[in-house]
């Protein structure tokens, strides 16, 4: 007998709430904010073919389904509280729900945050995570405070850089072949992002925008600068790369860098005059970051090239689900 809608979520999603007022089984969740805090709610849809591939591991799912969503908290500066899962799957297999639980429970405890209720169906394979986070009134970082002369910051890996992911996508297309050691770290940085919260959270106060990665730099800036009425300039030479991206073609290296996406690195705005604050909260939060550009007032988005050149984005907007696909090759 295949498991029941409800024997699979007693068996696999119904872990007793600690912070929660009430978790799973009735009508509604109910959660308690800490009073004055605002509420800050995002939802994210994964499906399968779209946005993540059927060779994904179900552990590796649902560490990604969830770290997306707290990655937008984080790009918020908000601190994770619960989140929902409303899940539609072809069948219930316990080889995926059991290791897709621990993936997604595994992410949840190291950033004390709690399943609170969800759906579940039988359909194609497509994962919803609403997440709520709370922030300061007034404390929230945002995509439309950046201002003239802000320096722009991306934080990303020690040592590591931006568009891993990309190039890891790049492989499954066929379009290029890494080292098997080099593919795994590419595939790691698709598969299980580190969402930066303690960044976002470190960031109160300092940044003046912020954005989470998620469509490729030049897109997601390009929101940040519509939703602030500014331009900006990117210094290409300054992007943090890994020493694999470093070795491919200066066109590929364009592409994963400016167009890449899937990054869940945070991109945001500060003052020069609180650099160095910058660095206190980037360390405090354990996460490097790059200054790699700075708002102007032009509208619109430069390349400083190494040359010193300075050139238009071959393209300006992110990647767009229903242009661009993720395509199984
Ligand atoms: P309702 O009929 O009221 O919509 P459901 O029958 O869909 O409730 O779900 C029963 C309970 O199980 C609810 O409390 C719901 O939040 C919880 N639940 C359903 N699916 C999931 C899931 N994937 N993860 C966690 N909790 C879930
Ligand atoms: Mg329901």
């Amino acid at each position: 007998m295949p498991l029941g809608e409800f024997e699979l979520i007693a068996s696999y999603f119904s872990r007793p709430v600690r912070r929660a007022v009430l978790g799973g089984g009735d009508d509604c969740a109910l959660i308690a904010p800490t009073a004055g805090m605002q509420l800050a709610v995002t939802s994210d849809m994964l499906v399968e073919g779209r946005h993540f591939l059927s060779t994904v591991s179900p552990d590796s799912l649902g560490h990604k389904a969830l770290a997306v969503n707290l990655s937008d908290l984080a790009a918020c500066g908000a601190r994770p509280l619960a989140f929902t899962l409303a899940l539609s799957l072809p069948r219930a297999s316990e080889a995926f729900l059991g290791p897709f639980a621990q993936g997604l429970y595994a992410l949840a405890d190291l950033h004390d945050v709690e399943l609170v209720g969800g759906d579940t169906t039988a359909g194609p394979l497509t994962i919803c995570i609403t997440a709520f986070g709370e922030v300061e009134p007034g404390q929230a970082l945002r995509r439309d405070g950046a201002r003239v002369g802000d320096e722009l910051w991306v934080s990303h890996p020690a040592g590591g850089g931006l568009g891993d992911a990309r190039l890891a996508l790049e492989v499954f297309r066929d379009r290029i072949r890494l080292s098997s050691d080099d593919f795994a770290l590419a595939r790691r940085a698709m598969e299980r992002p580190s969402p930066r919260v303690a960044l976002g959270r470190a960031l109160r106060g300092i940044a003046r925008s912020a954005i989470d990665l998620s469509d490729g730099l030049v897109g997601d800036l390009g929101h940040i600068l519509e939703r602030s009425n500014v331009g900006a300039r990117l210094n290409l030479a300054a992007l943090p790369r890994s020493t694999m991206l470093a070795a491919q073609d200066p066109g590929l290296q364009r592409l994963c860098l400016l167009h890449g996406g899937d990054d869940y690195e945070l991109l945001f705005s500060a003052p020069p005059a609180r650099c160095e604050a910058v660095g206190r909260a980037a360390a405090e939060a354990g996460v490097a970051v790059t200054r790699i550009g700075e708002i102007e007032s032009m509208p619109g988005l430069r390349l400083v090239e190494s040359d010193g050149a300075v050139t238009a984005p071959s393209s300006t907007t992110g990647f767009d689900h229903f242009r661009d696909g993720l395509g199984e090759s």
